[in-house]
């Protein structure tokens, strides 16, 4: 093979619903999604966050493209998967001023190389020309994975993992940005640091919503 085929089979993006040429999620599959109501949402337990919206259930074609993005280092599903989003968003006015990625902890984007909250907010940053704050709520201790735990378990997690640096978002409606919520508790946790620090509304906004079913 020569150097140009090797470049356009490692770039070629096949669809993740049904395998055809072209883009991650083909024109076809995107009639098919798993779509919820864009009305913003509580999730139980939640106090400090004021709503959060998601687009999509964390099912079929938008499962398997957030994992991608988180697991399998395919990094340009991000700019496909922000695009999804802006288009939910032209018909809903969304309240925010400035996007805000979930940190992860610096250990954890050393052994992934990325944030992926961090790769939508710059992608969906870009497109609904809205800016995007990566440095100021960071997590500052070092937690487990949430997958396998109870949402008890989830909300202790992460209590307390999150921190604040300077005021740049003090009085902003802020938009945090994640792949997925589920109990809720990460996000929930991050506002209430950002409220502390004087953040007037906090609304959590996630590509999926996954139903939590263990605890
Ligand atoms: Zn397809």
């Amino acid at each position: 093979m020569n150097l140009s085929r090797v470049i356009d089979f490692l770039f070629s993006r096949y669809c993740l619903g049904c395998g055809r040429e072209g883009d991650f999620i083909c024109s076809f599959c995107r009639q098919r999604l798993p779509r919820r109501d864009l009305h913003p949402y509580h999730l139980t337990g939640q106090r400090f966050i004021d709503g959060i919206y998601s687009p999509f259930f964390f099912q079929g074609i938008i499962r398997r493209a957030i994992v991608e993005l988180k697991y399998r280092n395919l990094k340009a599903v991000s700019a496909t998967l922000a695009n999804l989003l802006s288009e939910c968003l032209k018909d809903n006015s969304l309240p925010g001023e400035i996007l805000v990625p979930v940190p992860l902890h610096p250990k954890r984007v050393r052994q992934r190389g990325y944030n992926q909250s961090f790769l939508l907010c710059r992608d969906l940053g870009r497109i609904i020309d809205l800016p995007v704050a990566g440095n100021s709520l960071f997590r500052s201790c070092h937690t487990r994975q949430q997958v396998d735990l109870s949402k008890e378990e989830r909300r202790l997690n992460v209590a307390g993992a999150f921190s604040l640096h300077g005021e740049e978002l003090k009085e902003k409606e802020v938009l945090l940005v994640d792949d997925v919520s589920t109990t809720g508790a990460t996000l929930d946790s991050c506002a209430k640091v950002l409220k502390a620090g004087g953040s007037r509304k906090v609304w959590g906004l996630t590509i999926a919503q996954e139903e939590h079913e263990t605890g």
